[in-house]
């Protein structure tokens, strides 16, 4: 098997679509015609086998994920996504596999109107580093840097069901080599859903733009990812442990003090987490009511630095990750 028959199975599963593709896979590079008036937003992440998922993952999954991962990045700076390259490291030359991963890279990339323009063919380890591009208006984009003392914090859909899924994979999935993991018939479907195909909240952060006060998307946990908010807005974030949004299945698998560290700490949610000045609420929540997004507030800016968990009465939760390490 050539690394070419390869990159031509790619390239048959990802017919470009888009107007603005001038010259897309097959040529030294790619050229693109950006629209007038707007800026590039650009962003990538490489995904490891057994790092970022586990041993044994789906191709059409680790496909998906792949794309989504770098999707949600572009969707917490308020982008339209338009373009993705692909650097593939695999241990051989699989075309099965190249089959499956690019079937599930392209489900999700013809749901966004995605194309993807090129990319490279190593052998080693298996990796994937996906490369993704897309405008936002000028002036527009959202940062971690805008959030004020005051300000409202939100999340959308729910938190924690990825790690859920991650650890209930991790105690109870029979390993049966490399690639082959046996699942039992109990297996959490939601949770192990949300872990293999996350969602990217591109709709969300299109809404957000021009209103929301920062933005960030949630890859290392809550409490993790807030703090980068927080450092480079240069404020303080409360979160209130009892407003976490859970999933049904999340109440169903854990029992709140796993369900707490799923959320407040576990990874791999791609929600979007923002801050709103409180004067432009009401137009957030009518503007991702209509979009169809669920967000729910969990607390506030407040302070000089650092996240804070909350209890009811207002007192510190420790955050409950350290028991948790596996998850990371
Ligand atoms: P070069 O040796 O000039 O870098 P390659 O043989 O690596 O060219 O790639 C040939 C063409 O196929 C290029 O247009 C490249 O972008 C595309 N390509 C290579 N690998 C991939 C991939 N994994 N996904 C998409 N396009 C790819
Ligand atoms: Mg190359």
């Amino acid at each position: 098997m050539s690394e070419f028959a390869l990159i031509d199975a790619i390239h048959a599963r990802c017919r470009t679509q888009r107007h603005d593709v001038v010259t897309g896979i097959g040529d030294d590079a790619a050229v693109l015609a950006c629209p007038e008036g707007r800026r590039l937003v650009a962003c990538t992440d490489t995904l490891v086998d057994g790092v970022h998922f586990p041993r044994g993952t789906a191709a059409e999954d680790i496909g998906w994920k792949s794309l989504a991962v770098n999707l949600s990045d572009l969707a917490a700076m308020g982008a339209d996504p338009a373009w993705a390259l692909l650097a593939l490291t695999l241990p051989a030359a699989d075309m099965e596999f190249v089959e499956r991963f690019t079937g599930g890279f392209a489900e999700l990339a013809r749901q966004h109107g995605v194309d993807l323009v090129g990319g490279d063919l190593t052998q080693g380890p298996l990796s994937i580093t996906v490369t993704a591009l897309g405008f936002v208006t000028s002036g527009a984009a959202l940062t971690r840097a805008g959030a004020r003392a005051g300000d409202a914090v939100f999340v959308t859909g729910t938190l924690g069901d990825a790690a859920a899924g991650l650890h209930w994979l991790r105690n109870h999935a029979v390993s049966t080599g490399a690639r082959g993991t046996t699942i039992t018939a109990d297996a959490p479907a939601a949770l192990l859903q949300r872990l293999r195909r996350p969602t990217p909240r591109l709709v969300a952060g299109r809404a957000l733009g021009g209103i929301a006060s920062a933005c960030i998307d949630l890859s290392d946990g809550l409490l993790a990812d807030l703090g980068h908010v927080a450092d480079a807005s240069g404020v303080g974030i409360e979160v209130d442990a009892a407003a976490l949004p859970a999933s049904p299945a999340l109440r169903v698998h854990c029992n709140d003090e796993e369900r707490l560290s799923c959320q407040a700490s576990g990874g791999d949610d791609y929600e979007l987490a923002f801050t709103v000045p409180p004067d432009r609420i009401d137009a957030v929540v009518s503007k991702l009511i209509d979009v169809g997004c669920a967000a729910t507030r969990i607390g506030r800016v407040a302070g000089n630095s650092g996240v804070r968990l909350c209890d009811a009465a207002g007192g510190t939760i420790e955050p409950p990750s350290r028991g948790w390490e596996h998850f990371r």
